[in-house]
């Protein structure tokens, strides 16, 4: 039999999710048994024109991690799109935009200046940027072009499935491949998790109908370890998020930060979100709500730090 053909690449994020995937350990031996890798940029000698030879449809699945937030980026989705029989968005960039699409709180100008100009640690007397195209002795140079706004991948190209999380965890990636071995793939539009509930099913924190007067950061309280970290004032996403993950954050003392995007039939995550504090807020008076809502220092990044893109705002208007 006809051993499958897996792509991976990496767009903008951290990396996480490329190790992310090495966590299936001893599995990728089992996968290379059934599948060639044919393309990892960030594993293996290959050239992009490598890839633009390929027959379209020839790849059996591609996992792409990461948001579409320069040219290079989004030439490799349309092209891995055309080679690929499925499209996995893999990890919470791809998906929602993850810290990346962060930047759509500002505009490329915004952007550059800020990395290139104002940072403490750069020295740049001549104010030199980065040119897209640069004519030396030897040749034009190039660089690819940072778009002003950071899009999800299934906002650039059709996406069959999401592998979700912050990175994505050992037995959902394993459950999506395992899937594609099998030719046992989930209806298209399928959020790979094994839980279609919040965070909070998971969890097994105390909730009552305790109310806050005041927002904590992590470091700030001790917090009880029995009891919800949202209704001690810790901000925590669960009731928004879904889950799948079993609950590894708030069982650590942290928060749910939101890795694994929106539960079922929420469109705006953060929207979601927000309602969910709001709804522990303990006071009706208007200043007072608003001095307890002082505690939360990083609105967007709290409440859309993994889906700015993918909210209703998409982005800023700076
Ligand atoms: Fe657990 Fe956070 Fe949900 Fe509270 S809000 S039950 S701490 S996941």
């Amino acid at each position: 039999m006809a051993k499958l053909k897996v792509a991976l690449y990496w767009a903008a994020s951290c990396g996480g999710c490329d190790i992310g995937f090495l966590e299936i350990g001893e599995k990728l031996l089992k996968l290379i048994e059934v599948a060639d890798v044919v393309f990892w940029p960030v594993a293996m000698d290959v050239k992009y024109k490598d890839v633009e030879a390929m027959p379209d449809r020839s790849i059996d699945v591609c996992i792409f991690n990461g948001a579409i937030r320069s040219s290079e980026q989004e030439h490799l989705a349309k092209i891995l799109r055309e080679k690929s029989k499925v499209m996995i968005a893999y990890g919470a960039c791809a998906y929602g935009g993850g810290i990346p699409g962060l930047a759509n709180m500002y505009n490329r100008e915004m952007i550059m200046e800020r990395a290139y100009l104002e940072t403490p640690s750069t020295i740049n007397p001549g104010k030199i940027m980065p040119q897209t195209s640069y004519q030396s002795p030897e040749g034009e140079l190039t660089l690819p072009k940072l778009f002003d706004t950071v899009k999800t991948l299934s906002q650039t190209v059709k996406v069959e499935y999401i592998i979700p999380g912050c990175p994505p965890e050992e037995r959902t990636t394993w459950m999506a491949l395992e899937a594609l071995i099998e030719g046992k793939l989930p209806p298209v539009g399928t959020v790979i998790t094994d839980n279609i509930k919040a965070v909070c099913d998971d969890c097994p924190r105390k909730r009552d109908v305790k109310k806050v007067k005041k927002f904590y950061r992590t470091y700030e309280i001790i917090s009880d370890p029995e009891i919800c970290l949202l209704e001690q004032g810790i901000i925590c996403a669960g009731i928004a998020t879904r889950g799948g993950c079993g609950s590894p954050c708030p069982q650590a003392n942290m928060p749910c930060t939101g890795c694994y995007g929106p539960v079922n039939d929420v469109i705006d995550q953060g929207a979601h979100f927000m309602n969910a504090v709001a709804s522990v807020i303990d006071s009706n008076e208007p200043e007072e709500i608003e001095k307890i809502l002082e505690d939360v220092r990083d609105p967007a990044g709290t409440f859309y730090r993994y889906n700015l893109p993918d909210s209703i705002l998409r982005r800023a208007r700076v």
